[in-house]
C-alpha cells in the first residue's frame, strides 16, 4: 500500500502513513495524538498486537486484512461523542455497500457479513488540551480468511475475497472518504443525523437477543434497534428498555 497514492485518490483531504509492521495502529496515533496537527489516518501492512473492546484481541495475518486507525479531533467535552462508534459503523457498513459489498451491523459497532464477524472498530480518545479531544478511531476489516487464523480467533468469522481482488490503495481511499464524511456530519450534528441509517443496516432487528456483563446475563428481549443517542432498544417482558453501550455484549438467544 502506498500513502502518497492513498490521499491522490481520496477527497477527504486527510494525511496518510502506511507502515509495514506494528504492534497496533490505536496505540501508536493515541500516543502521537497531542502533537498531531490535523487528521491522520494511519495503515498498518501487518498489525501485531491488534486490539477490540475491554482488553480482547483483533487478530490478522499480512496481506489477509485492512488494519488502520484514523485520528480525528472534535471541539467540545466527550459528552458529544456519544454514538460515535456506530456512526463509524454506519460510514463503514455503508461504504461497503457502494462498493459491491452488502453487510449489517451489530449493536454496538461489529460488521457482519451473513451472519459473521467482518469487521471490527474500537474507538479510543485522548484530551487535546484546549477542551478538545483527540478521537483514535481504529478499523479491522478481513479480507480473505486464513483457515488457521479462524482457528486462532476460536468462532466463524466473515471475509469479503471479493473486494479483497481489488487495488488496495482505492479501497482504503473509498474508506476514508466514507468515513471523513460521517464525522465531519458526527461533528455538526451527533448520532441523532445516523440512527435512522444504523437502523436500516441493523442485522438482528426483532431478534431475540440477551445482553451479557462478563458472562453474566443482564437483560434479554427482542431487538428493536438503537435511539438518538445510540443505546439500543430492547422490547421486553417489562416493556422497553434502551441499553447503553458499555462492556457489555450482546448475543442471539440460543
Ligand atoms: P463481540 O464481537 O464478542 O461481541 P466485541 O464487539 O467487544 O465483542 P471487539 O472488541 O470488536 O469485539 O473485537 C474483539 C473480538 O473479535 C475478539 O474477542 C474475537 O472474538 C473477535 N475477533 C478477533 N479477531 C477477529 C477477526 N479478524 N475477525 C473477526 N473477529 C475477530
Amino acid at each position: 500500500m502506498n500513502a502518497q497514492r492513498i490521499m491522490s485518490l481520496s477527497h477527504a483531504g486527510v494525511s496518510v502513513e502506511v507502515v509495514a509492521e506494528t504492534g497496533s495502529t490505536n496505540a501508536d496515533l493515541l500516543a502521537r495524538a497531542a502533537g498531531l496537527a490535523s487528521p491522520l489516518l494511519l495503515v498498518a501492512e501487518h498489525q501485531t498486537a491488534g486490539r477490540g473492546r475491554a482488553g480482547r484481541s483483533w487478530l490478522s495475518s499480512p496481506g489477509h486484512s485492512l488494519t488502520f486507525s484514523l485520528a480525528w479531533k472534535f471541539d467540545g467535552g466527550l459528552q458529544k461523542l456519544t454514538g460515535l462508534p456506530l456512526a463509524v459503523g454506519t460510514a463503514l457498513a455503508e461504504t461497503l455497500g457502494r462498493l459491491g459489498q452488502p453487510v449489517a451491523l451489530k449493536w454496538p459497532n461489529d460488521v457482519l457479513k451473513d451472519g459473521d464477524k467482518l469487521a471490527g472498530i474500537l474507538v479510543e480518545t485522548a484530551a487535546a488540551g484546549d477542551g478538545a479531544v483527540w478521537t483514535v478511531i481504529g478499523i479491522g476489516l478481513n479480507l480473505v480468511m486464513p483457515d488457521e487464523l479462524e482457528e486462532r480467533i476460536g468462532r466463524s468469522v466473515a471475509a469479503v475475497p471479493w473486494l479483497a481482488r481489488m487495488d488496495r490503495d482505492t479501497l482504503l481511499a473509498a474508506l476514508l472518504d466514507g468515513l471523513a464524511e460521517a464525522l465531519r456530519l458526527f461533528d455538526k450534528a451527533g448520532f441523532g443525523a445516523f440512527s435512522a441509517r444504523w437502523n436500516l443496516l441493523h442485522g438482528w432487528q426483532g431478534q431475540l437477543v440477551t445482553i451479557l456483563d462478563r458472562g453474566e446475563v443482564l437483560h434479554e428481549g427482542l431487538a428493536a434497534g438503537v435511539d438518538d443517542a445510540g443505546r439500543l432498544l430492547l422490547d421486553t417482558g417489562s416493556g422497553r428498555i434502551a441499553i447503553v453501550a458499555g462492556d457489555v455484549s450482546l448475543r442471539i438467544k440460543g
